[in-house]
């Protein structure tokens, strides 16, 4: 007998049948013995409904109200499903996160879990209920509503399975797991049997959005197993495991484990800034100020010691509020420099823990992307990453190269 935490996302309860065929898939686990907590999100395109109706009645509503609002979504969902198990005879109580103990701080509508009391969640599995929760959504000291932020049905799921100590947590959503990039861009993505925390930080905060990356780092700290896959058909889905240890075990790691890529960003480079100290503060500090969130920062170093060029990307929504303040603040202030904006590029990334224990991987990165003849504008590097920067234009092409290169397409034999 295990316990599973399982958390059916908008899609998976997006409508009555739907409603259902979770249930039907819930007491399946129960017929074999297992103890559930289910965990819903609202039917999808519920939340942003209701988001929507307020802004109708007013610009500013207080984050107080909003949470009272956006909670019910889930309150339906878990309701509605607890109806469908007890119509296939299988015992199940619905509870909100106030009910079950979801204790967080006050930061409503990005409020954090604190605490949960697991005692009546315990006494119910004990009696032989399946257990289900409203998702995104706990309680303040005070009693007042408080949710997790956008996504954070995934958070719940995950602090559940954490406080429980679940031996899994299922994240059960429209794609039947983690690929190895986006299908759609690449036909010859591959779902991963399995993929660290780490890689899957970096593949979500790169665009990857199968899950909340505050679910994941959860997941990480706690030690939770966690699995993606399909509600709509069987399958084994991606296992996210803690640390690469187990995985190291089982299999000759792969060089590279996912390729994420944005056209989402901008670039901006000031020629022939003077090479003294505190430069790169006062350009990048007026952006900050501006609450501009800068991602790659390349510094030149000047061949004659007096002049250098400074380099750094933005999200392609902050390009015209950047130039400005470069415009406006920045150049009056280092007293000239030549500016020059880019809002035409993309970042592809290699993630991939094996980078940590191979050479190599940057200059075949490189050498691929030049058989294509795709440009080379920035480089930036961690332990399990290596982003380029190129034109927008040629991203797909580099993404299914590199896919192709490192040995990711599906066909392809795994060797290297
Ligand atoms: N319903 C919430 C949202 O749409 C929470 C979730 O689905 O995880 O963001
Ligand atoms: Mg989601």
């Amino acid at each position: 007998m295990a316990l599973y935490v399982q958390k059916f996302g908008g899609t998976s309860v997006g409508s009555v049948e739907r409603i259902k065929a979770v249930a039907d898939k819930v007491k399946r686990f129960r017929d074999d013995g297992h103890q559930v907590v289910v965990v819903v999100s609202a039917m999808s395109g519920e939340t942003n409904r209701l988001i929507e109706m307020a802004g109708l009645i007013n610009e500013e509503p207080t984050p107080r109200e909003m949470d009272m609002l956006v909670s019910t979504g889930e309150q339906v969902t878990c309701s509605l499903l607890a109806m469908a198990l007890h119509k296939l005879g299988v015992a199940a109580t619905s509870y909100t996160g106030a009910q079950v103990g979801i204790q967080t701080d006050s930061a409503h509508t990005k409020a954090r879990i604190q605490r949960i009391e697991t005692d009546d969640i315990r006494e119910d599995l004990g009696d032989g209920q399946v257990v289900v929760v409203a998702g995104f959504q706990g309680v303040d000291e005070e009693g007042n509503i408080t949710t997790l932020g956008r996504g954070g049905s995934d958070t719940t799921g995950v602090a559940l399975a954490a406080a429980l100590n679940a031996d899994e947590c299922q994240i059960y959503t429209d794609v039947d797991g983690v690929y190895t990039t986006d299908p759609r861009v690449c036909t010859k993505a591959r779902r991963l049997e399995s993929i660290t925390v780490e890689e899957m930080l970096e593949l979500a905060s790169l665009g990857s959005k199968v899950l909340q990356i505050r679910a994941v780092e959860f997941a990480g700290k706690y030690n939770v197993p966690l699995r993606v896959l399909s509600s709509f058909e069987d399958g084994p889905g991606t296992l996210i495991v803690a640390d690469s240890d187990e995985e190291e075990d089982s299999m000759e790691e792969p060089l590279i484990s996912g390729i994420a890529f944005t056209a989402n960003e901008a670039k901006f480079t000031l020629l022939n800034t003077p090479d003294v100290p505190g430069v790169a503060s006062r350009i990048l500090g007026p952006i900050a100020d501006a609450n501009i969130e800068v991602d790659m920062i390349v510094q030149n170093v000047a061949p004659a010691g007096d002049y250098t060029d400074f380099t750094f990307t933005v999200a392609k929504g902050d390009y015209k509020q950047t130039m400005k303040i470069l415009q406006e603040l920045v150049i009056p202030d280092l007293g000239g420099g030549d500016l020059r904006g880019d809002d035409n590029i993309a970042k592809v990334s290699l993630v991939g823990v094996g980078m940590r224990s191979h050479a190599g991987v940057a200059s075949k990165m490189f050498r691929t992307l030049a058989e294509e003849n795709i440009n080379i504008r920035m480089v930036s590097t961690s332990e399990i990453k290596i982003s380029v920067v190129i034109d927008e234009k040629q991203m797909e092409l580099a993404v299914r190269a590199l896919h192709k290169a490192f040995g990711l397409d599906k066909d392809s034999v795994e060797s290297e």
